[in-house]
């Protein structure tokens, strides 16, 4: 069940978001009954990490929502029942994933909107293309014909001065507007995923048109239990 407060906590953040922009509801750790909840609160996307949590989620939520896919995911993650359910896959970080999600939508004959997932931070453990390799990897994506790429996406650093996240969104920014310069086949720069709890006040002054929210709707998350 939803609290009181967090239902408050979604209408506050819908309120307050400026128009054009979406908020993604990310759900990782919660419930299909919460998350349910959230969408009859008026959440109308829902971000997932976890193949296996979306999936479960999707059987009692199912089309009420748009589900936007914002984990890591693996070559042998993207079965067909996943492309089949995901409106958008926001994390598209290789030629060897975006070829995988190709080739199932070509199966299933679906066009995938997906983003490409910037490192903006140039961290090697963390996912995403770092910034100098993006327009290799869209211009090969381009030549794609089940994918239609809309957009980019970036972390950021989650904790912290919210201010050290902006130069991150800016960097992705810069990316976004280079690339929308350049008319390439099956690619439509319109979506700039950035900013979280922390930062996403700062990524909307930086251009962002969908920010993803999990701890500011949810509460901190528990991974202990269940
Ligand atoms: C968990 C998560 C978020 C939301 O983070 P919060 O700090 O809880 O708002 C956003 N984007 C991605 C990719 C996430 O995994």
């Amino acid at each position: 069940m939803l609290t009181e407060i967090t239902k408050q906590n979604i209408q506050r953040i819908l309120a307050e978001l400026p128009d054009g922009v979406a908020l993604v509801a990310a759900a990782k750790t919660r419930t299909p009954e919460e998350i349910l909840e959230a969408v009859q609160t008026g959440v109308k996307i829902i971000g997932e990490n976890y193949v296996q949590e979306a999936r479960r989620a999707y059987e009692v939520v199912g089309k009420r929502a748009k589900w936007h896919f914002i984990g890591t995911l693996q070559k042998h993650n993207v079965r067909k029942k996943i492309v089949q359910m995901f409106d958008m896959i926001e994390t598209v970080d290789s030629m060897e994933i975006a070829r995988e999600i190709d080739k199932k939508c070509t199966q299933i004959g679906k066009i995938m909107p997906i983003l490409i997932e910037i490192n903006s931070g140039r961290e090697k453990q963390k996912s995403g293309i770092f910034p100098e390799d993006a327009e290799q990897l869209i211009r090969g994506v381009s030549g794609l014909s089940n994918i239609k790429l809309m957009g980019l996406m970036t972390m950021g650093p989650r904790f912290g001065n919210p201010e050290e996240a902006r130069p991150y969104f800016i960097a992705t920014r810069m990316i976004f507007d280079k690339i929308k310069q350049i008319n390439l086949p099956n690619v439509e720069m319109r979506y700039l995923s950035m900013g979280m709890t922390n930062s996403y006040k700062i990524a909307i002054e930086e251009g962002a048109n969908i920010v993803r929210i999990g701890t500011k709707i949810f509460g901190e998350r528990d991974y202990g239990s269940s």
